[in-house]
């Protein structure tokens, strides 16, 4: 029992000094910024009427709302689930290592090419990000096209309001799956770097935190999920995912399903026909249709995984069906 009171505290505290560590999204210094950059924005182009939207937005009625405390309750319990199973992950120390020997024992050449330090550590923290971009598109797109990874992800989708928090609001199976995918797309760019340029790579960081990403949350990344439909414009949108872009992605009207999935850049969507502009007067509904829309907690949990399971069983029968009659008219 003190064993468990241990983990369990242990657990509350870093899920709350994560409030104060600029390595994490949610931290008070990002969130912050976050207001300053929306009221300067609005007030930059709307003069006074402008502080209203960032107003009702820190209001009480967003922010302790039904949807906004399953966000608290969800990042918390999260928290607790993969401090169990951390340990037990894929990481991308294991990938690298894995790539960077297989360059020593010859498995894979790697080509020796001599470069400067800075120029080095300026590609390697380019081509990390840009993988680790691209590969939080692919999952999301994925997420969308498969009926079977929708069953999980339309959990983040079933917020009706949206603070920095909803960013948590994920099924574990979604946060397995973008667990594996950070593995995956940052190990193999460390294990590709550290074969060619031995001895050269590291990222260029502010307090730790990999430089784009730095910017990307002190700049607004956090209203994304927020009622403040901020539109960078056209230009803009067609190479970074503004905060209206992210919300228009999050609208309960079929008419915006399945456009903006990128995270930072817009690039990628612009690559798979999924772009859309945003607008800073557009009016959007947040949420999904169906059960999961009106789910309380624990329904957040398991619904996913009854839908799962139905589409597995419908997709089987049908399996078993197309199989057994290609074998009885072959016969
Ligand atoms: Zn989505
Ligand atoms: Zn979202």
């Amino acid at each position: 029992m003190a064993l468990f009171f241990d983990w369990f505290t242990q657990n509350l505290n870093e899920a709350f000094s994560e409030l104060l560590n600029p390595k994490k999204r949610v931290s008070i210094l990002y969130l912050l910024s976050a207001v300053v950059f929306a009221i300067t924005w609005y007030v930059g182009k709307y003069g006074r009427q402008g502080l209203k939207p960032s107003v009702q937005w820190l209001s009480p009625s967003v922010w302790w709302h039904a949807s906004s405390r399953q966000d608290y309750a969800l990042w918390l319990i999260n928290k607790f689930f993969f401090s169990l199973l951390a340990p037990k992950l894929l990481s991308q120390a294991a990938i690298a290592t894995w790539i960077y020997y297989q360059g020593l024992s010859g498995v894979i050449s790697f080509p020796s090419i001599v470069l400067a330090t800075h120029w080095v550590i300026a590609l390697f923290t380019l081509s990390f990000f840009l993988l680790d971009d691209f590969s939080r598109f692919l999952i999301h797109w994925l997420m969308h096209r498969s009926p079977l990874l929708w069953a999980f992800h339309q959990v983040h989708h079933s917020a009706t309001t949206m603070t920095p928090f909803t960013v948590f609001r994920t099924h574990p199976i979604e946060g397995l799956l973008f667990s594996l995918r950070s593995a995956i797309s940052q190990g193999i760019v460390i294990g590709l770097f550290a074969a060619t340029f031995p001895q050269q790579i590291s990222l260029f960081t502010v307090y730790g935190v990999l430089v784009s990403t730095y910017f990307f949350n002190l700049l607004g990344a956090n209203l994304r999920h927020s009622t403040l439909p901020i539109s960078y414009g056209k230009s803009i949108e067609s190479v970074f995912i503004s905060p209206a872009q992210h919300q228009l992605h999050h609208s309960l009207n079929p008419i915006h399903f399945d456009c903006n999935f990128g995270v930072t850049l817009a690039v990628w969507d612009r690559l798979f026909g999924t772009l859309r502009y945003g607008d800073d007067h557009q009016e959007i509904q947040f949420g999904v249709a169906g059960k999961i829309r009106n789910a309380k907690l624990v329904g957040l949990y398991c619904l996913p995984f009854q839908i799962a399971w139905r589409i597995f069983i419908r997709k089987l029968k049908t399996t078993l069906n197309s199989l057994y009659n290609t074998l009885t008219t072959s016969k």
